[in-house]
């Protein structure tokens, strides 16, 4: 059970450090999904909790409504140290009270979610100005996301969400991230998701100091193939590895002309479209 609490906060919004971005929204501070590499837990020390990362979740309040005339035509993306559609925003409706507000705002909204409930919203995405939903994957593998993403929808529920929304005519995007090198399958989850998405963003696993004994623990425990390749990216610092994934993504997405934006290192992005 985790620790539930609401927080009074004056705006939801904040400026986005985040290329492409020009607003951020996190409707919540904490994040129930719990994946082992978040790094967005340094929320917790900073919102003052002293449960582990994933086991506290504060409702935002705020009296305030987002303001048309600041939003119109910006780039909004929800969210970026929670993820909007965590489990408890069935009962709370906090992001759906926002993208109301926001279809009103005529805001391009970007939503980023590992969460089959996005398609609860399906009315809401197709009156927006413009609207974008992805899903983010590390595995193909449900086992992986078992063991690392303990409480985000299953990879499954996440393929049929994409499909709905792509169906729904909601443009969809896929992010491939982060890539955990030497366990994520890239090309099984393209295989999986082509026909539904309408690009791929790739992203490398970015191990901060904080918690880096945490995740090779977690690879050593799970995945010992692994280890040497993580150690000489991670430990060693060698980043031949990336600039070799790179091209390979780049190569291998252009032959089947899938967009394919590359977000790691000092690769610029490549577009197949
Ligand atoms: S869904 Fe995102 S914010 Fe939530 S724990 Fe996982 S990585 Fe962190």
């Amino acid at each position: 059970m985790i620790r539930l609490d609401t927080t009074p906060v004056k705006t939801l919004l904040s400026k986005s450090k985040i290329a492409g971005f020009d607003y951020v929204i996190n409707p919540y501070v904490g994040c129930p999904h719990k994946c082992i590499y978040c790094y967005a837990e340094y929320m917790r020390k900073f919102s003052g909790h002293s449960e582990e990362w994933g086991e506290f979740l504060d409702v935002k309040q705020c009296e305030t409504p987002l303001k048309p005339a600041k939003l119109f035509r910006t780039n909004v993306m929800l969210s970026s140290v929670t993820d909007p559609y965590n489990a408890y925003e069935k009962e709370y409706g906090l992001t759906r009270k926002l993208l109301k507000q926001l279809v009103y705002c005529q805001a391009k909204v970007h939503i980023l979610t590992k969460s089959a409930l996005a398609v609860r919203d399906i009315d809401l995405f197709k009156q927006m100005y413009q609207c974008e939903v992805a899903f983010s994957f590390s595995s193909a593998d449900d086992s992986f996301r078992q063991a690392a993403e303990p409480r985000a929808s299953s990879v499954q529920d996440k393929i049929n969400a994409l499909k709905m929304l792509h169906e729904a005519g909601i443009s969809t995007a896929v992010m491939v991230a982060p890539l955990f090198p030497g366990i994520t399958d890239w090309k099984k989850i393209i295989n999986f998701t082509k026909p539904y998405t309408n690009r791929y963003g790739f992203d490398s696993l970015n191990m901060r100091p904080a918690f880096q004994s945490k995740v090779l623990d977690f690879v050593e425990g799970h995945y010992p193939d692994a280890l040497p390749l993580m150690g000489d990216i991670y430990i060693k610092q060698d980043t031949s590895y990336w600039t070799k994934l790179a091209q390979e993504i780049t190569q291998y997405c252009h032959g089947q002309n899938l967009r394919a934006d590359i977000y790691f290192g000092s690769f610029a992005s490549y577009s197949g479209e």
